[in-house]
């Protein structure tokens, strides 16, 4: 099993990744498919008049800002738009995929985070009106139906509280958990960089091979949102999976490239 976890930002070139899903696919390859679609989001939460808003945890990690608004606009470009988008480039090509979002059959299911503390203007706040969380329940029956049944899962956040609110989560740690539920043999994250580099943006400093044990140390190489990639790698060695690789999604044959370690190689 791969899972494959594809970005929203912009430069992705969703329409390579599908050739090659599609390819991979009719080889008889097991594949789970993640997708975000931060880029859109912010995109469309500017033109809704509700703009995009980040805040950093006092622990110095970046996320979105989730009111009910921006949750409604975050459904309607992931669960809308990128999922659609991307389920009907795969059913062009040829493969039964089914969009679903981890809200759906609780495929994803986690805590509500009850308050989060960020660093505003350099003081410490306690925001209590977020609906964010994280994955720690993975519905592996339910994924294992839809792959039985010859269906392609292309899944998405929000993810499920367990009083059954939606949460926003961070697409690479859903990812994260998700291959650890099906002790994928790899866990692919496509972005629109060739993978972790030691100077960011100087692409020629592409990190190629991180050991398992030395991740900790590549975590202060990531900044923002790289930030939680590396978390995501880390967290997904500590339950199993062998390799993690962060690759390009801008270029041909981006997944096939990615299992001939093109990009950065955690573990392996
Ligand atoms: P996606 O939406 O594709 O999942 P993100 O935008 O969340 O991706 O994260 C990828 C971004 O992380 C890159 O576009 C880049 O701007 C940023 N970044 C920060 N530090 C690094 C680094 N050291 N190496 C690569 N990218 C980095």
């Amino acid at each position: 099993m791969i899972v494959l976890k594809i970005g929203g930002s912009d430069g992705i070139n969703y329409d390579f990744i599908a050739d090659d899903v599609a390819a991979l696919v009719k080889e008889g390859q097991p594949l789970i498919v993640i997708h975000g679609g931060s880029a859109l989001t912010n995109k469309v939460a500017k033109q809704l008049g509700h703009p995009p808003q980040f805040v950093t945890s006092v622990s110095g990690f970046t996320s979105r800002r989730t009111d009910r608004r921006t949750l409604e606009i975050f459904e309607m470009v992931y669960c809308g738009q990128m999922n659609k988008g991307f389920v009907e480039k795969l059913q062009m090509r040829g493969v039964n995929a089914v969009g679903l979002s981890g809200i759906d059959g609780r495929i994803w299911e986690g805590t509500r985070k009850s308050a989060i503390r960020i660093i505003e203007n350099g003081r410490k706040r306690v925001l209590r009106d977020d609906y964010t969380g994280k994955v720690e329940k993975v519905n592996v029956d339910l994924l294992q139906t839809l792959l039985n049944s010859g269906t392609l899962p292309v899944l998405t956040p929000p993810a499920i509280s367990y009083e059954g609110e939606a949460i926003n989560v961070d697409g690479d740690r859903a990812a994260a958990a998700t291959a650890a539920a099906f002790q994928a043999e790899s866990l692919i994250i496509l972005s629109n960089v060739p993978g972790l580099l030691e100077n960011f943006p100087d692409e020629s400093s592409l990190i190629r091979h991180i050991p398992k044990a030395k991740i900790d140390q590549f975590m202060s190489v990531a900044e923002d949102r790289m930030k939680k990639k590396v978390m995501g790698a880390q967290e997904a060695l500590a339950q199993g999976i062998g390799k993690i690789v962060f690759a390009d999604g801008r270029v041909e044959q981006p997944v096939r490239r990615a299992m001939d370690g093109k990009g950065t190689v955690i573990g392996g």
